[in-house]
């Protein structure tokens, strides 16, 4: 007979990552893991927490394996269809709270698992969210947890914007494919397993900006905030084709790492 507490020390995985595998099979919370410790788990819930450890021995990231992920505070639905929410993004909201005229549309390109989007309806619920992916199985995933957390959001699926009508946004946000082709983290840890074209362009990184930038010279409204996640070693680059598409007021803000993480400017041309 495998008991919870027995099974916490005996595990080869991280005591975090064993916890969290557990409580997921087991659908018990962190505090009932401990106050249940001597649980004894039926044979399918041992299979399957069993399974689940050699799956995480093997990289598969914990959030594809329990199919959640907390981000900004909200519990959110994960699949291998959508990149795993960052807590660097978590900038990238605070921006997009920060910046955003009261009553006002905002965009947010490539939502994913929709992360950025969802928290920013909870935390602005006065503004017209909308939200793209090129990937239908992601907006299905993102629409999931728009429905959950009670989100109106406009879901489109489009190649940045593409398929979007013609109109425009009063902000707008993204966190696209900024990794390079030959960058040799594509090959490992989590990485692995997410979706190879939410994280590369499959170029030198900069392809997502250049079409981004470019595209919203003419989709964000006069004075509107064009703010962008890119990589740890980016924000010059991405600054430049700011600048050179004739963005104003542009300039970087840095992550909890002290990392310039989000650059933006406004098209006040
Ligand atoms: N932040 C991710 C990473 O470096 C990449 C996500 C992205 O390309 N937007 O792991």
């Amino acid at each position: 007979m495998q008991r919870i507490a027995h099974l916490l020390t005996a595990s080869t995985l991280p005591v975090l990552e064993a916890r969290m595998l557990l409580m997921h099979v087991l659908k018990k919370t962190r505090v009932e893991l401990i106050t249940q410790s001597d649980y004894p788990l039926s044979e399918t819930e041992l299979a399957t927490y069993l399974d689940l450890c050699q799956r995480r021995e093997r990289g598969e990231p914990v959030a594809y394996l329990t199919g959640h992920r907390e981000f900004f505070g909200l519990p959110l639905k994960v699949s291998a269809d959508v990149l795993i929410p960052r807590p660097d993004t978590e900038l990238l909201v605070e921006l997009g709270i920060s910046h955003a005229p009261p009553g006002s549309n905002l965009l947010d390109l490539g939502t994913g698992s929709g992360a950025i989007a969802i928290a920013l309806a909870r935390q602005r619920p006065d503004l017209q969210i909308w939200a793209t992916d090129i990937s239908a199985a992601a907006l299905s995933v993102a629409k999931d947890n728009a429905l959950t957390h009670a989100c109106q959001i406009e879901f489109a699926e489009s190649n940045w914007f593409a398929e979007l009508p013609d109109r425009q946004w009063q902000t707008i946000v993204s966190n696209p494919p900024y990794i390079e082709r030959d960058d040799p983290h594509l090959e490992q840890g989590d990485l692995r397993f997410e979706p190879i074209d939410a994280l590369t362009d499959h170029a030198d990184g900069l392809t997502a900006y250049r079409q981004i930038i470019h595209g919203a010279t003419t989709r964000l409204t006069q004075g509107g905030w064009l703010l962008l996640e890119h990589g740890y070693d980016q924000a010059q680059s991405v600054r430049d084709l700011l600048v050179s598409n004739g963005f104003t007021g542009v300039r970087s803000w840095t992550d909890i790492a002290g990392i310039e993480r989000v650059s933006g400017g406004t098209n006040r041309i």
